[in-house]
């Protein structure tokens, strides 16, 4: 899935804003209404307030807008820098296609962590004969200084570790909780956890969750709604919950489904454009000129869909008014 990240969601470069790390909070904003690839999309993160959670720089909770609607997902090829996609999906099926050659289907349950490093290109379309509606989370990761200008990667984990704390039963993406630690390569310490009733009906469930101190963490609901403490938490919003947690008790109530995510705060001032996440406007710069010319550095998906093109930068606009 591709994030175009405009000047809404995110300050200039020059705008540096100090990340701004709180204790225990409970801080709710509302996500960004936004369309990518024919899906409505609610855009958690980042928002000029809150920019990252740990090295978690970029949440969409994607649905169809009208799930008779066949159409799905139909992302055709972009590039990525600078970036780990994790694609996680609450139903419907997507395909992926990227320029290591995989293509990859990607069903509920399952994870699709992708590594751009240096620079990757993919597509994701929903396969044709799909009959559910397509439905889940898009989120990046910010690799560090000493991730970013790796090789890409690509990685389908088609069985993560699960375990039950209480009533809830939690699916571990990436990273660890508790004693439970997923496969998936990550650069910084983080985690990201779906979570839902150990029985999606139960109305009445109730669990607490052991959270690594020293991280920051955040909440997304997908579907349903969560209580903590006495807030009601729904789909298109996001819960900052500060840094310096031991545990987490969540209310969810039947059918629901929240990802949890959390990590070390990020240290360093990622600078996100389009689908690009480096750290100087030389660097995007160059990120979006070697896509435009096809250069090397992004390679052929094979997808029927269109190649994107890359919208003009808007700091190109200021130097010409
Ligand atoms: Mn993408």
């Amino acid at each position: 899935m591709s994030g175009p990240i405009s000047t809404a969601d995110a300050p200039g470069a020059d705008e540096h804003e100090a990340h701004v790390v709180t204790p225990p909070t409970l801080e709710r904003t509302s996500s960004r209404a936004t369309e990518v690839g024919g899906m409505a999309v609610s855009r958690a993160l980042p928002k000029r307030a809150r920019r990252t959670i740990g090295a978690w720089c970029f949440v969409d909770h994607f649905q169809p807008s009208d799930p008779e609607v066949g159409g799905g997902m139909q992302v055709g090829a972009h590039p990525h820098i600078g970036l780990q996609t994790v694609t996680w999906l609450v139903s419907g099926e997507v395909d992926h296609h990227d320029d290591l050659g995989v293509d990859q289907r990607i069903r509920p349950g399952q994870l699709n962590l992708m590594t751009a490093g240096h620079g990757v290109a993919h597509a994701e379309q929903s396969p044709a004969d799909a009959t559910e509606p397509v439905h889940g989370a898009q989120l990046w990761l910010a690799l560090p200084e000493g991730a970013r200008h790796g090789a890409a990667d690509f990685e389908h984990h088609s069985e993560l570790p699960q375990g039950r704390c209480g009533d809830l039963h939690a699916t571990v993406l990436v990273g660890g909780l508790g004693s439970l630690t997923a496969p998936a390569k990550v650069h910084s310490p983080l985690v990201g956890v779906a979570i839902a009733p150990v029985d999606p009906g139960m109305s009445d469930a109730e669990g607490t969750l052991s959270l690594e101190r020293s991280f920051e963490h955040g909440l997304v609901v997908l579907r349903g709604a969560v209580a903590i403490g006495d807030d009601v938490i729904e789909p298109g919003e996001l819960v900052y919950l500060g840094q310096g947690r031991e545990e987490l008790t969540l209310r969810p109530s039947a059918e629901s489904h929240m990802l949890l995510l959390g990590g070390e705060p990020f240290e360093e001032e990622p600078l996100m454009w389009w689908n690009f996440v480096g750290r100087t406007r030389a660097e995007i710069e160059a990120a979006r000129t070697d896509w435009q010319s096809a250069a090397e550095r992004f390679g052929p998906v094979a997808s029927s869909l269109e190649r994107m093109d890359a919208p003009p930068l808007p700091w190109a606009a200021e130097r010409n008014e």
